[in-house]
């Protein structure tokens, strides 16, 4: 399927506050541990005001015109079940059931937090699923808790279901042949290239911090050569970025490493997963994107989508957890996932410099890397 890249009036936004009750609670970051030495606790980095300022710019941004809003729904049991283990889902409910607890390192279920990742999971499955039965090509899924860390057997890095994963595989279930997951989140999509790891129906990109592995419930490392197995050999790409990559580093990563793949791999639905953690001013991440950065990300896969996958694209929400800014770059996201002609929100607070000098010489190594060992990929 291929059309020319044209302007969108409108996104579909799915959301339901129902996910604002997951409370995370107050500690030393995301700990969860008063040691008694501050006088001001901080909220846990995946707290619901981030949420709540990214549906607020949506709604009274110069973007909402542009915005068509739709409720969440809880998933069901066996949904989550053809990503999770039935045994995974039965631990979590079993959490929920004596009152929740720390289920992983910084990962809070606490009463109300089942429900809101069920709300997630559920919320996601509906977006997705707007596309495929055709009532529009672009959806935003607007979802916490997270979901990429989360794998099919384990919780991670805030994340319990897999809420892309969840929407790939109905995606797959419902007649798609190929989808493409393009992760920016400034982790490694570990879950979701788990979840898929040995599959050729799905090609994972992620663009990452180079943080490795952090841990038994994130054993991934994240590098170039993790590559997937058996049929799902060269399926997975890892694209792990120097700190302090911003705008033009991120820019040559989609030119070199990005648009090469998912062009040969001709997906027919692409998932772009979001995280605002690789803004220069997130406390979780070392990277440097702007508005401007986030904005040209969101232009590169419209293009993709409407080259493949007749526009079809599914946008959901990861981390990103700076409160104000956040928002402004989910704003700025989706203004190039429209293809507006010109930006609507100007920056109010992008002042680093970018040296991305180091950044290019890393992306033409991992672009080299890949020519040689991914089938897909090698020069002929
Ligand atoms: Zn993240």
């Amino acid at each position: 399927m291929s059309s020319p890249t044209s302007s969108t009036a409108r996104i579909n936004v799915f959301w339901h506050e129902g996910m604002l009750s997951h409370d995370t609670g107050r500690g030393v970051f995301d700990t969860g541990m008063d040691p008694g030495f501050l006088e001001v606790l901080e909220k846990h980095p995946e707290n619901s005001d981030r949420v709540r300022n990214m549906v607020s710019i949506l709604r009274k941004g110069p973007i909402s015109p542009h915005v068509s809003w739709h409720p969440g729904t809880p998933a069901t049991i066996p949904q989550l079940l053809s990503f999770h283990s039935q045994e995974y889902v039965n631990m979590l409910v079993e959490a929920d059931k004596i009152g929740g607890k720390e289920i992983c390192c910084g990962t809070f279920l606490n009463p109300g937090s089942l429900d809101a990742a069920l709300l997630a999971a559920g919320t996601t499955l509906s977006a997705m699923k707007h596309i495929l039965d055709g009532h529009g090509e672009l959806a935003y899924a607007l979802v916490r808790p997270p979901g990429h860390h989360a794998q099919p057997t384990r919780a991670d890095g805030y994340c319990f279901f897999n809420n892309a994963g969840l929407a790939v595989q109905l995606a797959l279930d419902s007649g798609c042949k190929r989808v493409s997951v393009i992760d920016v989140d400034v982790h490694y999509g570990n879950g979701t290239a788990e979840g898929f790891y040995q599959s050729d129906k799905v090609l994972t990109v992620s663009l990452h911090m180079n943080h490795g592995s952090w841990g038994p419930s994130h054993p991934q490392s994240g590098t170039v050569d993790e590559l997937g197995e058996g049929e799902g050999f060269g399926y997975n790409l890892n694209i792990p970025l120097p700190n302090g990559t911003g705008d033009k580093g991120y820019g040559y990563a989609m030119t070199e490493l990005v648009i090469p793949a998912v062009e040969k791999f001709e997906p027919d639905m692409i998932v772009l997963v979001i995280g605002q953690d690789s803004s220069a001013f997130d406390p979780n991440g070392r990277q440097c994107l702007t508005m401007d950065g986030y904005r040209e990300i969101g232009r590169t896969v419209r293009r993709l989508a409407d080259k493949h996958c007749g526009g079809r694209l599914l946008v959901v929400q990861e981390g990103g957890y700076h409160v104000t800014y956040s928002a402004y770059c989910v704003h700025a996201t989706l203004e190039g996932v429209l293809n507006l002609p010109s930006p609507l929100l100007s920056d109010p607070i992008a002042y680093y410099p970018e040296d991305e000098a180091f950044a290019v010489k890393v992306i033409e190594a991992i672009k080299q890397f890949q020519t040689q060992n991914v089938p897909i990929l090698k020069e002929v």
